[in-house]
């Protein structure tokens, strides 16, 4: 089968990285969770004290910043850091690092560069919109507030990480507002992205909808 992409944008906490994980796996292709890298950017400047807000010094601090996406796992200068990055403090902060500019030309070629001669599904804000803007299909994944908080809370519960359901809220809130309306690429569905709502389904209802959308679109262009 001939080279194809998949792009999975959507508001935090709608489902994307578990979907799009289990997808690559049904499919044989690779899973790139560009989140992940925006997070660990986040989480050299805050190992680094460096205010988030002082932007001259988060781009001082990227040239110095090896950032490495393999087999699910993202490595910041060489050191796994998947557990780490999802720590909530991180999530309080990465939309503010991911509003930068100089940010995300970096993390955008690199994204590019790991999509280039395989076929991937990669997941973000502004896959479809931006970095793989000819990708073969487009999903825009979205679900209720309240449905992307429980899933969150309940998540981070398991881990044994001790947060409020009201924290969880406020946070995805203030970081679908970021994303939403930063100058730079923001989160937005593309023309021809199609929506996919992940309210009130089971995890297999999802993946069964977005791989019966991947096999119609594949069979029309291979
Ligand atoms: O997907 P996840 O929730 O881990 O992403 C963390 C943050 O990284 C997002 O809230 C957003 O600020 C940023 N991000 C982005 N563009 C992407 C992926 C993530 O700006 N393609």
């Amino acid at each position: 089968m001939k080279k194809f992409s998949i792009a999975i944008d959507g508001p935090a906490g709608a489902g994307k990285s578990t979907i799009a994980k289990i997808i690559a796996q049904r499919l044989k292709i690779e899973y790139i969770d560009t989140g992940a890298m925006y997070r660990a950017i986040t989480l050299k400047a805050i190992r680094n004290g460096i205010d988030i807000g002082n932007i001259d010094k988060i781009v001082e601090l990227l040239d110095k910043t090896d950032i490495n996406f393999t087999n699910g796992r993202v490595y910041l200068d060489g050191e796994d850091v998947s557990d780490e990055i999802r720590l909530p403090e991180i999530g309080n902060l990465v939309s503010q690092v991911a509003a930068i500019k100089e940010v995300r030309e970096k993390l955008v070629t690199l994204q590019r560069d790991i999509a280039k001669n395989k076929s991937v599904i990669m997941d973000g804000r502004d896959i479809g919109t931006n970095v793989l803007k000819d990708a073969d299909i487009k999903i825009f994944l979205v679900a209720s507030v309240e449905e992307r908080a429980k899933r969150r809370y309940k998540e981070l519960l398991e881990k044994g990480i001790d947060v409020s359901y009201d924290d969880i809220v406020k946070e995805i809130e203030k970081r679908d507002y970021i994303d939403s309306t930063r100058e730079v690429n923001p989160l937005r569905k593309a023309e021809d992205a199609i929506i996919v709502n992940n309210t009130d389904k089971t995890l297999n209802e999802v993946i069964d909808e977005i791989l019966s959308i991947v096999y119609k679109k594949l069979r029309c262009n291979v």
